[in-house]
């Protein structure tokens, strides 16, 4: 491109209504165009994240309209779900009347260029029917519970990862499966309802946890799922034995100050020609370890031979 092309895209990404922006991987945003700016209320000089932008203009009541009215519980599914696919795109309405069709777009390094033209005027009447369709779209990747990623969409996440690893020499990573200890005595003593609590708070400490290129879901009734690309066993380990602290010291039930949880890990990292079931069953074994050695801890598959051997005869 020369300097004058250069120019001249400079000039019309500023005055085009098309609205244009750049997060980064920690979801930033690093860029944005004027249209972008005044649709989100955003000045000319500030960077802020997307969660910061999203709860700024819902307490302004500006931006986007959100389906929901719990923020908090809109924001943390959002999030788990942002910037896990390559492409997406969907219709979003704007408090100021606008209807516009956002398109994300995601690199290997989690930053995404996010497009965004308003199609008011487009087929006003097939609207609704579409707006249905994304919000059971959504329901059907969503736990209702948690508002985490579902086991379905959890499993194709797994599914991609492993394709991605196999097609690309230079993809690694780990898989965790997080299962919470003495889950049944919990609502044995305290109630159902007190144990669902603690499946909402086991979710909201690991929010922080999960990085952009992460994908969190739970797969069963207390038992989740982390799958963590390009990052070795070890640290794979390190971040979840901090996890596990974090839950520790969590205490989740108002009326029980006292009332604590913990949960037990197993990891294993993706090995050429695994399939999905090959590394969820070697996570699980390490899982089932975790367990019989008193709970509470993270324990890693590694291989026959090296000091934490998991053997297939000791699995469940
Ligand atoms: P361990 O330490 O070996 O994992 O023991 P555990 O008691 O956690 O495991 P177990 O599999 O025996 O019990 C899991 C319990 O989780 C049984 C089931 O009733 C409960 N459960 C499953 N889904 C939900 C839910 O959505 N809410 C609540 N409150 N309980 C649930
Ligand atoms: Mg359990
Ligand atoms: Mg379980």
């Amino acid at each position: 491109m020369t300097g004058s092309h250069l120019k001249a895209l400079a000039a019309l990404q500023s005055k085009t209504p098309v609205l244009i922006a750049l997060y980064d991987q920690h979801d930033r945003l690093r860029f944005a165009n004027p249209a972008f700016r005044a649709a989100y209320h955003v000045g000319p000089d500030e960077s802020p994240t997307w969660e910061e932008i999203m709860r700024r203009n819902h307490a302004a009541g500006q931006g986007t309209i959100l389906k929901s009215e719990d923020i908090d519980a809109w924001i943390a599914s959002t999030l788990h779900r942002r910037g896990k696919v390559p492409f997406r795109a969907m219709e979003t309405d704007l408090h100021d009347g606008r209807w516009l069709w956002m398109t994300e777009t995601v690199d290997a390094d989690g930053c995404m260029l996010c497009i965004a033209v308003d199609v008011t005027t487009i087929h006003a009447e097939e609207r609704e029917l579409r707006q249905d369709r994304d919000f059971a779209l959504r329901a059907a990747q969503v736990d209702e519970l948690t508002s985490v990623p579902n086991r379905r969409y959890t499993m194709g996440r797994l599914t991609e990862f492993i394709a991605n690893c196999a097609e690309n020499p230079h993809m690694w990573g780990c898989v965790a499966i997080i299962d919470i200890d003495y889950f049944k005595a919990i609502n044995d003593r305290h109630g159902h309802q007190r144990g669902d609590e603690v499946l909402l708070d086991f979710a909201r400490q690991m929010q922080e946890f999960v990085r952009r290129s992460d994908c969190f879901g739970r797969i069963g009734g207390e038992e989740f799922m982390l799958i963590l690309p390009d990052t070795t066993i070890s640290e794979g380990h390190r971040i979840l034995d901090r996890l596990l602290e974090r839950v520790r010291n969590s205490r989740p039930l108002e009326n029980i100050p006292e009332f604590f949880y913990t949960c037990s890990v197993g990891v294993a990292e993706y090995r050429d020609g695994d399939t999905v079931s090959d590394l969820y069953a070697r996570a699980d074994q390490a899982l089932y370890l975790a367990k019989r050695d008193g709970r509470d801890q993270v324990r890693r598959h590694t291989l026959p031979g090296s000091d934490q051997e998991v053997h297939p005869d000791q699995a469940p």
